[in-house]
């Protein structure tokens, strides 16, 4: 019966998602920050500290056109490229936003695929599209009958498709009353973790290794202290100031904007109609799976979650595939 039930909450939301549109996602008034490809990288950071912002959308006026979506994956390769060339500092305090693709050219990495997605298509669509791609935000990019360009009207994120999936369908999410543990959600094993001490260096090349955003920070028993996020990079190259990266996790920590929210962490005994209660309530980056004792036993990122709500018993070729 359980099993059944939770089918049904999952269905129900896999049907909402398909008669919604990105469009819905958005507040009725919201800010967007477009930054100028042609800015210096390390202006950038500036102002997405002044914003309160992680990423911002790409603006190139010359062909009035969007550009790319700006992230912190961006400064993690600014900073790789750093390592790589370290007498080139002059040169990396000049680079504007529009040398990103070169910068990732330069250090071998394969750049984000730049999805976006029309803002009235189902919203069904851009869940899949987030889960194949990786992407984290997809933007969406109308056009503008007017002048015929195109128009980047805000950015979806995973937290706002499932904060807008548990305001929405609280009749099929107290459905689902199967436990983590039951159905397996999110990463037990070979996980990638940091102490207090690590230079925060060492993280960040963890992170490109392991290809994820977020570092649990835990003491020699294995408890839970913190979590390092790409996101705390930003302010640790304000200014441009790349040396200080051999500066401690637990330093860096202390440079979080005063509201920082915290972390946010779970057993695996809870249960997924729980955790969509905490969507609903706080703005959760990732679930910390702690025991008892506070000690560290998995994570669970929202990737996770929007994958196992689109996709659980769906063909499982398509579960592998994305
Ligand atoms: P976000 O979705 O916020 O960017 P992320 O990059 O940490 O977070 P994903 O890219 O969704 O998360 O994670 C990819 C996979 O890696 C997920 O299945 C997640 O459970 C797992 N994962 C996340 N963090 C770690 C970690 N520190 N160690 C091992 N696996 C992790």
């Amino acid at each position: 019966a359980l099993d059944k039930e939770q089918m049904q909450g999952l269905r129900g939301i896999r049907e909402f998602l398909k008669v919604r549109t990105s469009y819905d996602v958005l507040p009725l008034s919201f800010r967007l920050v477009v930054l100028d490809n042609n800015l210096l990288i390390k202006k950038s950071l500036n102002i997405l500290i002044q914003n309160g912002i992680v990423s911002a959308p790409l603006w190139d006026s010359q062909k009035s056109a969007f550009a790319g979506l700006l992230t912190s994956t961006d400064y993690i390769n600014v900073i790789q490229y750093y390592c790589q060339f370290p007498d080139e500092i002059d040169q990396v305090d000049q680079f504007r936003l529009s040398s990103l693709r070169d910068i990732e050219r330069a250090i071998g990495v394969l750049p984000l695929e730049t999805v976006s997605v029309h803002p009235m298509r189902p919203l069904y669509e851009a869940c899949r599209r987030m889960l194949k791609t990786r992407a984290r935000r997809i933007p969406l990019v109308d056009y503008d009958d007017e002048t015929g360009h195109e128009m980047v009207v805000s950015v979806i994120t995973q937290y706002r498709i499932l904060k807008f999936i548990a305001v929405n369908n609280e009749k099929y999410t107290m459905l689902l009353k199967k436990t983590v543990k039951e159905i397996g959600l999110g990463t037990y094993s070979n996980l990638a973790t940091a102490t207090m001490n690590n230079s925060v260096l060492d993280v960040i090349h963890l992170m490109v290794k392991h290809n994820i955003s977020a570092v649990p920070v835990v003491d020699r028993d294995n408890k839970v202290l913190n979590v390092f996020e790409a996101v705390d990079v930003i302010p640790c190259i304000k200014g441009g100031a790349y040396d200080e990266l051999s500066a401690s996790v637990g330093e860096a920590l202390c440079r979080r904007a005063e509201d920082f929210p915290g972390i946010y962490t779970c057993s695996e005994d809870d249960r997924l109609d729980a955790i969509f209660e905490t969507i609903r309530k706080s703005r959760v980056h990732r679930l910390i799976v702690v025991d008892d004792e506070s000690r560290l036993r998995g994570i669970i990122s929202l990737s996770d979650i929007l994958k196992y709500v689109l996709l659980f018993g769906e063909e499982e070729d398509d579960i592998r595939g994305s």
